[in-house]
This record gives structure tokens, C-alpha cells and sequence, in this order.
């Protein structure tokens, strides 16, 4: 997925007031975003958000769907570039294949990985397949690479096989009718097999009507929880789909649980301390550093490119004419 916004806002991220340093409840409301043209896919953008701009790491946060997409173009996402950091795709429902410019080619199922790490710099395509499920619905988070790593070699990552913990199986266990998979990071004892570049996490919890569980948190961490189903109860707060529950750090458990099935997805980490700039679907520390990145997309240079995509690869939109500059975190 991609910032297809042509007159994208800068995002200054990070610092250490990025997290609060107690447990809190704050429900974020999400912002609606129309990617792709009149026709196309709806999107609820809780990351990055005015009051908390990063959740650890996580710093993008886009859920789509449930959307019949049988007689619709579904995802069309044309070839963009991404630098400094990680995409991180995850279904509910439906298939997208992704095409990069290193050459993968993936198609993704509800219950697989796919993680693209930019680094340095890579551009990808996402779309919906011709042959597909009649529902498309998911998210698109990123993820900011530290500093040390932001200039990596970029690479792609599928994983299908994800550490899935259960009431009856999982060490310490989740609770009753509550099922977990781990898509980074790691929960009592399992951890995913995708890379990562700082300690955070990321988790879909499945409730089953009646679920009743408490998953184990790090108090060093900062989390938030989005509702991708149903109806579930996060720390006592109802959350449907939408909004984003910001948690703060200082927690050792999270008690969730639902009525009826109901999907939530925790999402957690050390808070960020570096201040990022975030410009359209470019992660860097300042204004020249974008430029030149931009630069660089429009002139065929760093990216590579992505074959097999039909359709012309997105322009990036014209760099905002004051300087992207570091101010503070909130308003
Ligand atoms: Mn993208």
C-alpha cells in the first residue's frame, strides 16, 4: 500500500515525548482516506495521529475493508518507492499480490506475512489479483528503521508460517476462546520469523464469542490495539473497527475479550526516539534527505523497477514549498 495522497502533509515523528510513560486509554479516531481515485479503496488512517504519531516503531497505520470488490478494480496500488522503512502487509480477507523491484513476486493470503524492508530504497506495486476472493479487507502499517539501519540493503520477506498461541497450547496461554498470532516481535515465548530492526511487536487476536483472555505485555513497551472485527472489550473499552486504542506503556497484561468473534490487532514497541521526518512514502531525518530521495524516484535512479505492473508507476507529488522541518511532536 502506498501514501497515494498528492498533497501529503509532513509528518514529524518520534522524540521522547512520543509515549506516555503510564498506562492510559485514549481512543484515536481514525481519519478516511480514498486511495486510488473516486473508485477506489477506502481507507482508515489511525497512524500517524496528531496526538501520538508512532506506537514504538509503528508509524503508518491503514486498515481497508471489508469491501466487496467483485465488480471493483480492488487494491490498485501502482509502483511508488519507500525508503528508510519497513512495510508490513497483513489480510483479513482476500489475496494482493505485491511486485517489487528486487523482482519478488508474492501473492499474500489472510494468515501470511509479507514484510518488505526499504532501507536504502525499493519500489513495489500492490494489487488485486485477476482471480480472487469476492472480500478484500486488511492493513498496511510501516515500520521506521532505527538509525543504523535505515540505510540497509532492501529486501522482502513472505511468511506463511506464523507461531499461532492458544488457550490450550501457547506456554502461560491466552485465555479462553482467545487465539494469537504472532506477526513480529514475540509473545510469551513465540516469536515470529520476520526481521526486525528495534524491539516492538505485532499480534492478531482472534476472540471467539465469549473469549475472555489476558495477553502478557512488556511494561517497557508502548501499545495500542485496533479493532479489525466484530466487537471486542481492550482493557475494558469497547473498540469496533476504526479507531485506534492508544495504551501507553507501563502494562505487564492486557485483559481483551468479546461477546461475539471479534479480531483486534495489538501493536507495540520501545518507544521511538528518534525524530523522523515522514513525506509521502519517504522516511528520512531531514528535508534534504527527502528531496533527494524524490529526486531520485523521478529521475529512475536508486529504485529499481517494478515489472509486471499494469499501469504507470506514481509520480511523486511536488515537495511542500516551505522546508520540511523538525518541530515538536504535539501541537
Ligand atoms: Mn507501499
Amino acid at each position: 500500500m502506498s501514501n497515494l495522497d498528492q498533497h501529503p502533509a509532513e509528518a514529524v515523528c518520534g522524540g521522547p515525548l512520543a509515549a506516555a510513560a503510564e498506562p492510559v486509554r485514549e481512543l484515536l479516531p481514525a481519519r478516511e482516506v480514498v486511495l486510488g481515485g473516486p473508485r477506489g479503496t477506502l481507507v482508515r488512517r489511525t497512524l500517524p495521529h496528531r496526538d501520538h504519531r508512532m506506537v514504538g516503531a509503528w508509524c503508518f497505520a491503514d486498515h481497508y475493508g471489508p469491501e466487496d470488490i467483485t465488480d471493483r478494480p480492488g487494491m490498485r496500488v501502482p509502483p511508488h518507492p519507500h525508503t528508510g522503512l519497513q512495510t508490513v502487509s497483513w489480510l483479513v480477507a482476500g489475496d494482493v499480490l505485491h511486485k517489487d523491484s528486487l523482482g519478488n513476486r508474492q501473492l499474500i493470503r489472510p494468515g501470511q506475512l509479507n514484510l518488505m524492508t526499504a532501507g536504502h530504497g525499493i519500489a513495489h506495486s500492490e494489487e488485486s489479483p485477476p482471480e480472487r476472493p469476492p472480500v478484500l479487507h486488511g492493513v498496511q502499517l510501516w515500520v521506521a528503521l532505527p538509525d543504523g539501519d535505515r540505510d540497509v540493503e532492501p529486501h522482502f520477506e513472505h511468511h506463511p508460517d506464523l507461531p499461532i498461541l492458544t488457550d490450550s497450547g501457547g506456554g502461560v496461554g491466552t485465555g479462553r476462546g482467545v487465539t494469537v498470532t504472532v506477526l513480529m516481535g514475540e509473545i510469551d515465548g513465540a516469536g515470529s520469523p520476520a526481521r526486525t530492526y528495534s524491539p516492538l511487536v505485532a499480534a492478531d487476536a482472534e476472540l471467539g464469542a465469549g473469549a475472555a483472555g489476558r495477553l502478557p505485555l512488556r511494561p517497557d513497551f508502548e501499545y495500542a490495539v485496533l479493532g479489525l472485527t466484530g466487537s471486542a472489550e481492550v482493557d475494558g473499552v469497547p473498540l469496533d473497527p476504526g479507531p485506534l486504542l492508544y495504551l501507553g506503556t507501563g502494562r505487564s497484561v492486557l485483559d481483551v475479550g468479546a461477546e461475539r468473534p471479534s479480531r483486534v490487532l495489538l501493536l507495540g514497541g520501545e518507544p521511538f526516539e528518534e525524530r523522523i521526518v515522514m513525506w509521502w512514502n519517504l522516511v528520512g531525518r531531514d528535508h534534504d534527505e527527502i528531496v533527494r530521495a524524490r529526486e531520485d524516484w523521478m529521475t529512475g535512479r536508486r529504485f529499481g523497477t517494478v515489472n509486471g505492473y499494469d499501469g504507470e508507476p506514481l509520480p511523486a507529488p511536488a515537495m511542500p514549498t516551505t522546508p520540511l522541518k523538525p518541530r515538536g511532536r504535539r501541537r
